[in-house]
């Protein structure tokens, strides 16, 4: 059973660290810093126990200098695992979000009772959907300075409702919580009896772990490669598709033919895998794969594009004009880029259109953008296959946006 991985957005104050904190308490759940503690342990112990977590999705991302300080918290409940994808401040959390590398399948918004949903919140809520996560909860927090009163809780509902639907993204439920004073977090509190909806755990254990992809044509972009013993394995996670023991596969963008002689799933060996699984596959022929090869099937390879439609979300705090040059990375390829249309520039926060056919773009705005990439690279649409559908924009190794295709030109 894979954990169901989620983050969880709101402005500074409104009670995020309490409620990570009440669920690992209320959950009996291991402390962060323990977790930090095993890993570095097993970091120490060799290669081979290394290569588990070189698997992980997390280390290459900070590789690629694209997550910052992000932790994963974990715990359990109803027979369920949870993460929690967390990062410590706005930036953080936007740019962790912007680049999709926190993977989260579901966020929760937390909301102060008191202050109601502010400008930062908006952004995050804006950011998840412009991520094509459909799987929201929001709570509504600090019940106990409102006197648990029914009346405060439809107040900020009302407000919140309106906003999310604005974006396409309803909340799935509104749940009223003092995670300082654990009411309605592991079971209904008594202290809003007129609250009829699930608490706080229960709604999580609504959220869906979504397997997307099954059914879609392999594509496996390699992340590694490795020599373990006498094996060379490719290393990277399974986006889409099934991949097969004795299966025979293309390797991009050289296009050699060859079959999957083993997958490998730390500690042993599988027949299969399935999208979303960390994996390494050793191949039957003496055919070297590298860093940045795809492997997909023949005949159902992806396509390879020299432009596509965007939306972004500008992270830098340098203003982007027209014509500047930035290098575009997706999945584990890499090519130099052109913004060749700004068709809107978007207020992150009010939704407003700011400017139409635009040729910059600030801090904290999204973009409607065309972008040109000068090396024809394996994309697809965001909502086709995630990985090959988002990107980050980088320019002299440092990250200034974010985004998702939206269309193949
Ligand atoms: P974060 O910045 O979102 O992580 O917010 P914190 O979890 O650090 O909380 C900010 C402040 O609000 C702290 O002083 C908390 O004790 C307080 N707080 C959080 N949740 C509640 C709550 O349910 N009720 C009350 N009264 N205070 C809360």
């Amino acid at each position: 059973m894979e954990a169901i991985k989620f983050v969880i957005a709101g402005h500074v104050d409104h009670g995020k660290s309490t409620l990570i904190g009440r669920l690992l308490f209320d959950t009996d759940s291991l402390p962060p810093d323990k977790i930090e503690e095993i890993r570095k342990a097993s970091e120490n112990l060799g290669r081979e126990t290394q290569f588990a977590y070189l698997l992980d999705y997390l280390e290459e991302e900070r590789r690629q200098g694209i997550t910052i300080e992000t932790t994963q918290v974990f715990f359990k409940s109803g027979g369920k695992e949870y993460v929690i994808i967390d990062a410590p401040g706005h930036v953080e959390f936007v740019k962790n979000m912007v680049t999709g590398a926190s993977h989260a399948q579901a966020a929760v918004l937390i909301i102060d009772a008191n202050e109601g949903i502010k400008e930062q919140t908006k952004r995050h809520a804006y950011i998840v959907s412009l991520l094509g996560i459909n799987q929201l909860i929001v709570v509504v927090n600090k019940m106990d300075l409102r006197n648990f009163s029914k009346k405060a809780f439809d107040l900020v509902k009302k407000d919140t409702e309106k906003f999310l639907e604005g974006i396409g993204t309803p909340a799935s439920v509104y749940v009223p919580i003092s995670a300082l004073k654990g009411e309605n977090i592991t079971g209904k509190s008594k202290k809003m009896a007129w609250y009829d909806g699930p608490a706080f755990l229960e709604a999580l254990g609504t959220l869906k772990n979504k397997k997307h992809g099954e059914n879609k044509p392999l594509i496996f972009p390699v992340q590694d490669v490795y020599k373990i013993k006498d094996k060379r394995i490719a290393a990277g996670r399974l986006e889409a598709g099934i991949i097969k023991k004795g299966q025979s596969i293309k390797i991009l963008p050289h296009n050699r033919i060859t079959r999957v002689k083993s997958i490998e799933k730390h500690p042993c060996q599988v027949d299969k895998a399935t999208p979303g699984e960390s994996i390494g596959i050793v191949t039957q022929d003496s055919v070297f794969l590298n860093r940045g090869d795809i492997v997909c099937e023949k005949g159902k390879e992806p396509l390879f594009a020299d432009s596509f439609k965007a939306n972004i979300f500008w992270l830098s705090k340098h203003d982007f004009h027209k014509n500047q040059k930035l290098v575009l990375r997706c999945a584990t390829q890499e090519t130099a880029c052109r913004l060749e249309k700004i068709e809107k520039r978007i207020d992150s926060s009010t939704l407003e259109i700011i400017e139409e056919n635009s040729s910059r773009l600030r801090n904290l705005e999204v973009g409607e953008v065309l972008i040109r990439v000068k090396k024809p690279i394996a994309v697809k649409r965001f909502g086709d296959v995630q990985e090959l559908g988002r990107f980050v924009l980088v320019k002299d190794e440092n990250t200034c946006a974010g985004g998702i295709i939206t269309s193949l030109a």
